[in-house]
């Protein structure tokens, strides 16, 4: 290149990531990030399938800091595990659930991540009338004892079983009734697609796309992440099994607009996917991904 184009040098530096393990360490996850050609990374602080986590005293933070800065990963984004539910009608799995929030949000402090993606959990058949005061309360709770330079973000869901936020209009509420800035939101592009949100420039089945309604409810500026996954299930289906990209439901050309477009384009990208080979997002999946978002091979 013989000269700077602004545009090209803001593109060349998309955060284009994936979640990956973080067995033995988060140093060892962000080596294997950057081993699929990733230049961010989330991870789980520990099991997503049991509530015991391991002291926080263990994690070598300066192990860490180095090996980002040697690999240029940044930034670090934590998620949380699956078994949590702020909106549950059972007092022991509420408590369960704040706790290990304010965990991860610990954690997110001391690595010096970008947020803690969240799946708030289920209504249970109640209806999202029936749990959002509760809501609002323990995530007021979690951020109030957690430290003030941790985030916690919303993931938008498809629906499925009563999984609260695949209506945006309940991430607006929750940020309106919280009112804190360290509340925000990751949106997945397989739930809301999966929720009827088209990712494209026009609505499917009379529907608003995503982009309209992030609009409409003014919800760009808090947009922390995108997941970026493909679907197995057609649109709408309430479903939430993400695939390959380009190997699912979701037309390239709708990911592609989304992603590109001003709401979106400066955002960090991650990954969920199975991977070609099964075990988890892989190079090409990132190569596809960097194609999709227009920064080519
Ligand atoms: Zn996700
Ligand atoms: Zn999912």
């Amino acid at each position: 290149m013989t000269h700077h184009d602004p545009h090209s040098h803001v593109a060349a530096d998309r955060r284009i990531g994936a979640h990956v393990s973080a067995a033995g360490g988060l140093d060892k996850a962000i080596e294997r990030a950057a081993a699929i050609g990733a230049n961010c990374v989330q991870v789980f602080s520990g099991s997503p399938r049991v509530w015991a986590r391991s002291p926080l005293e263990k994690v070598d933070t300066a192990k860490v800091f180095s090996k980002q800065q040697e690999l240029s990963i940044n930034p670090i984004f934590t998620h949380t595990i699956y078994l949590t539910n702020v909106a549950s009608d059972n007092p022991n799995l509420v408590q369960k659930s704040a706790e290990v929030l304010k965990y991860d949000l610990q954690f997110d402090s001391l690595v010096k991540g970008s947020g803690v993606v969240v799946h708030l959990g289920s209504h249970q058949g109640r209806g999202w009338e029936a749990v959002k005061d509760q809501t609002a309360r323990v995530i007021s709770e979690v951020l109030q004892n957690t430290p003030d330079d941790s985030h916690l973000l919303i993931e938008n869901s498809a629906g499925q079983q009563g999984k609260l936020c695949s209506d945006l209009s309940e991430v607006r509420w929750l940020f309106d009734a919280v009112k804190s800035t360290r509340l925000r939101w990751c949106l997945d592009t397989c739930h809301a697609w999966c929720a009827g949100l088209s990712l494209g420039k026009v609505g499917r089945d009379g529907q608003k796309t995503a982009i309209e309604v992030i609009e409409e409810l003014d919800l760009a500026d808090k947009l922390t992440l995108v997941h970026v996954n493909d679907s197995r299930d057609p649109f709408a289906s309430g479903r939430d099994r993400h695939a390959n990209l380009g190997d699912g439901e979701i037309p390239p050309a709708e990911l592609a607009y989304f992603l590109t477009h001003p709401f979106i384009k400066d955002k960090p990208l991650v990954l969920e996917v199975p991977g070609i080979e099964g075990d988890g997002p892989d190079a090409e999946n990132i190569q596809r991904l960097r194609t999709l978002a227009g920064l080519g091979k």
